[in-house]
């Protein structure tokens, strides 16, 4: 998730008096997270000049820290990869979630423009984002320098991943999305 993300659920732990979660983030050590390669712009980027995306890491998967008897603890925050992932039928009998390609499509595009309202801001690993939000920059401690290496910068929208096939379902999505993002900038 973007920074972004990570101060809308720090701001709703705040509120609720659901801080004690952030003690869950000690839970997984920052070494044993996923931690991504890219940013969705820079795959983005990458794409578009035909080089390599790095493949993503293999990470055992973990529970969510926020899931607290089958119910998400933060849903009216979730960072947009809970709120772009759908499935047409039920996660726990295959393991995963059967998306469309239309449905990654639509996602995607979220996603990168989400990046690039957070311009300033920092990508990576939800953990990671909260911990850094919320560790005092003054402590410079140890965990907060190993936590940081693992971030990466938000970056601008150099080319919108669309493929052709979902080019004219999308493109009228893309233009709400844009009304709102210069309402809101
Ligand atoms: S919706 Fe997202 S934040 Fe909420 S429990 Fe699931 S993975 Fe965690």
């Amino acid at each position: 998730m973007t920074s972004l993300e990570g101060k809308l659920i720090l701001d709703y732990l705040k509120k609720n008096n659901l801080q004690y979660f952030l003690q869950h983030t000690q839970k997984f050590p920052p070494k044993k997270r996923y931690h991504p390669k890219t940013t969705i712009n820079q795959e983005a980027w990458l794409a578009l000049k035909d080089d390599p995306i790095p493949e993503p890491e293999e990470t055992p998967i973990k529970t969510c820290v926020f899931l607290t008897n089958n119910k998400c603890s933060i849903y009216p925050v979730r960072p947009m990869s809970c709120r772009a992932m759908v499935s047409s039928t039920p996660c726990h009998k295959t393991g995963h979630a059967a998306m469309t390609s239309f449905q990654m499509s639509v996602a995607t595009l979220f996603y990168q423009f989400i990046e690039m309202l957070d311009i300033n801001g920092d990508y990576g690993n939800y953990l990671d984002i909260l911990e850094v939000l919320t560790i005092s920059p003054e402590t410079q401690s140890i965990q907060l320098i190993l936590v940081k290496s693992f971030l990466l910068k938000n970056q601008r929208i150099y080319q919108v991943m669309m493929p052709p096939e979902h080019r004219d379902e999308l493109i009228p999505i893309m233009d709400e999305i844009q009304c709102i993002f210069h309402t809101k900038t």
